[in-house]
């Protein structure tokens, strides 16, 4: 049974720290794919930063490119909102019976776990692979049999500080892919 990895963001925009943990996790674990999951715009949050959902996921495919371990999913684009990792994991286990799904999260992520609906029912039922952050300790749940510890590169690169460059008029060239660049280079996004 093909297993997949899913990594959940917001992807605003994607960059290649996201791909870097990605690519890791297609090639170098037991995963046979991963499945860049676009989170849609949480209504209780604020949308001023946010690009809609569409440009997201177009940047994402833009970002990934030609790869056939790794893909862009909208499948919480229609599903109630706020999205629960739970409930779109009950969700592609009914609608992919003959796939095996597991986590993929950063170890800031995996240390406020606790916090998520459901929480319990999600170590239980699935792997969670686990990349490491600067300066977070995994804690006591990083011995978890369903958690398995990576060690992928890691990069000090976020969107917030991507977004902030585009707003300022600075090249964010290399930080994301080059068909993203030359994307954000000829449009709008993230300009005000
Ligand atoms: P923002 O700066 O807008 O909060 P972000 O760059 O952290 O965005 P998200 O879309 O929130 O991006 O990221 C999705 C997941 O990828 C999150 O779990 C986040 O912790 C992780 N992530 C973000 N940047 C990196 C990075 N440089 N290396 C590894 N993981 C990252």
């Amino acid at each position: 049974m093909a297993k997949i990895g899913l990594f959940f963001g917001s992807f605003n925009p994607v960059h290649i720290g996201h791909l870097i943990i990605a690519n890791f996790m297609a090639t170098q674990t037991d995963l046979d794919k991963v499945w860049l999951v676009v989170s849609p715009q949480n209504p209780l949050k604020p949308k001023k930063t946010l690009a809609r959902d569409h440009d997201r996921l177009h940047l994402v495919r833009l970002g990934i490119g030609d790869n056939p371990k790794i893909q862009a999913s909208n499948v919480e684009f229609d599903l109630p909102k706020p999205s629960y990792t739970i409930d779109t994991l009950a969700f592609l286990k009914e609608k992919y019976p003959d796939r095996e799904f597991a986590l993929i999260m950063g170890g800031d992520n995996l240390a406020s776990l606790h916090l998520w609906k459901n929480y319990e029912q999600i170590l239980e039922g699935y792997d969670i692979y686990v990349y490491k952050r600067p300066s977070v300790d995994l804690g006591d749940r990083a011995a978890h049999p369903r958690v398995h510890i990576c060690e992928a590169p890691m990069l000090d690169i976020s969107a917030t500080y991507i977004r902030e460059c585009i707003r300022q008029g600075k090249s964010v060239r290399y930080l994301v892919p080059d068909a993203v660049w030359e994307y954000l280079e000829s449009g709008t996004l993230y300009r005000q």
